[in-house]
Formats: structure tokens, C-alpha cells, sequence
């Protein structure tokens, strides 16, 4: 009987840092969502190289968040920013400026 407590006793113990685990999860989730979206400009996936870079093993394909909340690669938000002379997000017409990257 009371060895059967104890052994309740410890799952319990054991099922907090457990909860706390989950709320990391949860806090990451946004990043994940973000990340599994493909880019707006070449349509690959953000997990992948981009169009241009697949096949070229030596160049880095870097991910980029912009202050509007939209992902790119950088290859290719640098070519579309090139190309249309305004540094403007292609999907929301916003100013770009880049918050973050990611490789
Ligand atoms: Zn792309
Ligand atoms: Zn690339
Ligand atoms: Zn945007």
C-alpha cells in the first residue's frame, strides 16, 4: 500500500516539468507556422532552398522575416527589391525592412 502511494506521488512530480515543456512548445509554435510557409516570390518551401539556390550546394540560402510579419528568402526578396527599385513587401505592398534572418 504504501509503496503504491509513493509511486503515485513521483508521476505526479514528474508530469510538471512536463507542463512546462508544453508551454515552450506553444511559445514556438508561431516560429514553426511561419517557417512551414512557402516563399511568396519563387513558391518553395521556406524549408528548402530557393529556386535559385537549389542545385548551388556552395551559396547559403538565408530565411528573412520582415516587419510585416512576411517570410522570404533572402535571395529572393533581394532580387525582387532590386528588380522593383522600392523596398516594398511583394505580398503586402508595405515598406520591407528586414526584423530577422535565419538560416
Ligand atoms: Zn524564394
Ligand atoms: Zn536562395
Ligand atoms: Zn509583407
Amino acid at each position: 500500500m504504501d509503496s503504491k502511494s509513493t509511486a503515485s506521488n513521483q508521476q505526479n512530480d514528474s508530469e510538471n516539468p512536463f507542463a512546462i515543456k508544453k508551454w515552450k512548445a506553444v511559445g514556438l509554435w508561431s516560429w514553426d507556422v511561419a517557417y512551414n510557409d512557402d516563399c511568396p516570390i519563387c513558391k518553395v518551401s521556406l524549408v528548402n532552398r530557393c529556386l535559385g539556390c537549389q542545385g548551388n550546394a556552395v551559396s547559403e540560402c538565408v530565411v528573412v522575416w520582415g516587419e510585416c510579419n512576411h517570410v522570404f528568402h533572402n535571395c529572393c526578396i533581394s532580387v525582387w527589391v532590386a528588380k522593383t527599385s522600392k523596398s516594398s513587401c511583394p505580398v503586402c505592398q508595405q515598406s520591407w525592412s528586414i526584423l530577422r534572418t535565419a538560416v
